[in-house]
Formats: structure tokens, sequence, C-alpha cells
């Protein structure tokens, strides 16, 4: 990761358009909702998707909050709002970026295919990954038994007994979908109330295969291959047990996706891009970023969405009309 130095980059690199009128890092629910507009607003637009268009939405089991599907699954989402974005003209390039350079007339970013593309506006809309623990052993048992993603791994633990850790929307939304599939699942949640809305909340907690572990912690993840046993603690008593489990689910909230602009954008501590509230600029002129990247208080794929709409909206009207 790094910053290019805009001098170095030969003509003959530019192998795609040249320069794009705006150029969007990341194609989720922020990134192809700002082309659609940036697109319609007649701006030459290209989205740079590394993965799947419409990212977490994806790996969304069910949303029911993105009127007005009272319930619509996330990959249905996701390929429709893709669909959307290429019939309004928007590039679609699946690749991800390695490198920003965001000074200077032109800006530029390197793909992790080597090519250097070019913007005159750039939509920085990469997402957020989910959190890790940070403990020795989930790195060790990652994949044998420790997920992120209920959605691509759910299915491994059909009749298991499992946990999900966090009281976050993300760990109760998953750790419904998981009801449906494992023999029980046991939310492991650091508090004795959970940060998830109500609706959601007193769904997993009328739910009879889901229970709680209230104010208490993973420490711990024991196997010898694969998760075999979680250690726990509780934070009141600071008793300690250790508990048979198939597997763990970790939901502990999200990591920014801003390595590659870290001292180049004003961001807070843990790396969440800081926006105009209203214009939703960055530091840097030219440069916005929209979504799950960006310091805010909400994060809905509706809010997302939004974003997206008037991140290219303004840059419109500030630069192309
Ligand atoms: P989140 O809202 O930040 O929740 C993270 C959860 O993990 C919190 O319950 C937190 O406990 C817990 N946690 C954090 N660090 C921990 C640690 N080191 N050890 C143990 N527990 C820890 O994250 P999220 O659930 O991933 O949601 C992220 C954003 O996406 C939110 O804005 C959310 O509303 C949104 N989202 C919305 C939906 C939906 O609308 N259906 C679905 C998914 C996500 P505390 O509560 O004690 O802080």
């Amino acid at each position: 990761m790094g910053f290019l130095d805009i001098g170095s980059i030969s003509s003959s690199e530019r192998t795609l358009k040249d320069t794009y009128d705006c150029l969007i890092l990341g194609g989720g629910p922020g990134g192809l909702t700002a082309g659609i507009y940036a697109s319609r607003g007649g701006l030459s637009t290209l989205v740079l998707e590394k993965g799947m268009e419409g990212g977490t939405l994806n790996f969304t089991p069910l949303i029911e909050n993105y009127p007005p599907f009272p319930e619509i699954v996330g990959m249905e989402l996701a390929q429709k709002w893709t669909e959307h974005a290429e019939q309004m003209g928007v590039a679609i390039l699946r690749e991800g970026i390695v490198e920003a350079s965001l000074t200077g007339e032109t800006l530029a970013v390197k793909t992790d295919q080597g090519r250097t593309v070019f913007g005159k506006t750039i939509i920085i809309s990469t997402g957020s990954s989910y959190r890790q623990l940070g403990l020795a052993s989930e790195r060790r048992f990652a994949g044998k038994g420790v997920s992120y993603c209920a959605l691509c791994d759910g299915a491994l633990f059909k009749n298991k007994k499992i946990a999900v850790v966090g009281g976050g929307n993300s760990a109760i939304d998953e750790a419904l979908y998981l009801s449906q599939i494992a023999d029980s699942v046991t939310i492991i949640h650091r508090r004795d109330q959970l940060r998830a809305e109500k609706a959601l909340a007193e769904k997993a907690l009328r739910n009879p295969k889901i229970r709680f572990y209230w104010d208490t912690v993973l420490t711990d993840i024991e196997g010898a291959r694969s998760v075999e046993s979680l250690v726990m603690e509780n934070v009141k008593t600071k008793t300690r047990k250790r508990e048979p489990f198939d597997g763990v689910f970790i939901y502990v909230g999200l990591e920014p996706r801003s390595a590659c602009f870290k001292g180049a954008l004003e961001m807070t501590e843990d790396g969440f891009i800081i926006t105009d509230p209203d214009t939703l600029e960055t530091s840097i002129d030219r440069v916005f970023a929209v979504g799950d990247v960006r310091k805010k208080e909400i994060r809905q794929i509706i809010t997302a969405a939004a974003d997206g709409a008037i991140a290219a909206s303004f840059i419109i009207k500030k630069y192309f009309l």
C-alpha cells in the first residue's frame, strides 16, 4: 500500500478509458448508487470492485429493512442493483485497488492487476470488513470452525452446536439465520443488554434455539484440528468456564477498508474517513467517501445508498455543471 507518484505513470499504462469523470472505488450499495447518479448525470463513470458487485449484500442472507422489499435475499438485491447500474451506463471493472494518488490535477489509483486508472473525481466506497477479536487461537482456527460469514459457512454446521460473539445487529441477524441450520446457537455478549435494534433483539430472545451468555467474553478457542471447545469468562463474577462447541461466528463490529488512504485523508483513530456531513467531501478536494467506510452514525444499506446519491449529485453540481 502507498501513494503513487503521479509523475511516474506513463501514458502507455492508460489502457482503459483515459480518465473517468467519476471513479468509484467499491461496488456495494453506496458505490453502485453513486454510479447510477453520476452516469445519469452524464459523467463517464467506472466502478472498481475487487469482489462481487453488491459487496457485503452478497453475504446477507435476508434483508428486512430495505424498502419497499419487506424481505429480500441479499444476493438478489445485489444482482438487481448491479443490473440497474449497468443499464445506466456504469462501467464495472473487477479489480481491487492497491495504491492511490489523491493529489495533483488528476487523481489516480493503481489496481491489483497493475493497471492505473485516472479520475477527475473519486468516490471512496470501499466499505468495511468484520473486525477480529484478536485472539491467537482465533487466527489458528480461522476456516476450521471460526467464521465471520454465516451465509458462507453456516451450512457446515447443520445440527451442530455453535456460538456467536457480539450483541449488535450483525450478531443477532446472523444468529437468527444460523438458528435455522444449527442445533443450537449461543450468543456470547460482553454486556447484559443487546446493542441490536429492538425488533431483531426480540426475535432472537423469542427463538427457542437461541440462548444467551450475558456479561461474558470469549477468552480462548481450543481443539485439535478444528474448534472443539470455547473458554469464556464472566466479566462480573470473573468465573471461567470451558464448554464444547463445534464452531464460533464472530461479529464484534466493523473495520473500515481505508488502509490505502491512510496519511492522505483525514480519518478517525480507527480508520473511518471523515467527510463533510452535507456534501460527503473528504479533506481532499474532488475526493468523496460514502457508506460504511466513512465516519457516520447510522450504517444501513439505505444510508449507504443515500450517501452515494448525495456524493454523486454534489460532484455533478460542483464540478460538471
Ligand atoms: P456494532 O453495531 O459495532 O456491534 C458490535 C458488537 O460487538 C457490540 O455488541 C459490541 O459490544 C460487541 N463487541 C465489540 N468489540 C468487542 C470485543 N472486543 N469483545 C466482545 N464483544 C465486542 O457492529 P455490527 O453489529 O457489525 O454492526 C455494524 C453496523 O452495521 C451497525 O451500524 C449496524 O446497525 C449495521 N447493521 C445493520 C443491520 C440491520 O439493519 N439489520 C445488520 C447488520 C449491521 P457492546 O454492545 O458492548 O459495545
